[in-house]
């Protein structure tokens, strides 16, 4: 059976860290709608100039545009024998025409990484991520220092001020944790803590995914 995953939590929580990592040591292709945006933002494609605004203030681009982008990703052929969905959906509109896009595939296995929102707030405004390969330094490296991916330069993601970081809080608190609550009574949900060291999320993640998994009947 495929792996189709979502990681839920709010902006900060270590989705993308953690469905990186997990995405390599399975062999799928993580997909962050996030990052899709950003290159998109960067090539200067329609998409990308209506959205650079909208993310720079913090509030979300629209359903339709992010499940166009979404349906399009999962109907490549590396999507096929599972995936990890990172960032999306963030509305119950788009948890519902995921569940659309489901139909005659594996169930979905859904993990909310949950902190709390000071440790946000502190984690993001202190965020670096490489300008040329979009991953995150790990945190309290030195702004001066090279990416330890490619060795590119270190920079603050444009959303990633205090006045910002504030309205995507909110934005999540508003529109995504409700998703919480649609996914709840699924027998593939599981919650962990992501207020702990890296190591510990991915194992307590590993852990939540397996059994999420055999709730579908694996
Ligand atoms: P992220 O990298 O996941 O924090 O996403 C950065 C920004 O991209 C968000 O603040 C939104 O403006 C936009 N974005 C990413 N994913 C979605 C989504 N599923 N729905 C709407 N907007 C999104």
């Amino acid at each position: 059976m495929a792996l189709n995953l979502i990681v839920l939590g709010p902006p900060g929580a270590g989705k993308g860290t953690q469905a990186q990592r997990f995405a390599r040591e399975r062999g799928i292709p993580q997909i962050s709608t996030g990052d899709m945006l950003r290159e998109a933002v960067k090539a200067g494609t329609p998409v990308g100039l209506r959205a650079k605004a909208i993310m720079e203030s913090g509030a979300l681009v629209s359903d339709e545009v992010i499940v166009e982008i979404v349906r399009e990703r999962l109907d490549q052929k590396d999507a096929a024998g599972g995936f990890i969905l990172d960032g999306f959906p963030r509305t119950v509109a788009q948890a519902q025409a995921l569940d659309g896009l489901m139909l005659g595939r594996d169930p979905l296995v859904v993990v909310d990484i949950a902190v709390p929102e000071t440790e946000l707030i502190r984690r993001l405004t202190s965020r670096l991520v490489c300008e040329d390969c979009g991953t995150n330094a790990e945190p309290g490296t030195s702004p001066e220092a090279p990416c330890a991916r490619c060795g590119g330069r270190l920079k603050q993601r444009a959303d990633d001020n205090e006045g910002v970081v504030r309205e995507r809080l909110k934005v999540y608190r508003q529109n995504t944790q409700p998703l919480v609550d649609y996914y709840r009574t699924r027998p593939t949900f599981r919650a962990v803590d992501g207020a702990q060291a890296p190591d510990r999320v991915a194992a307590d993640l590993a852990a939540a995914i397996a059994a999420a998994a055999n709730g579908a009947g694996r």
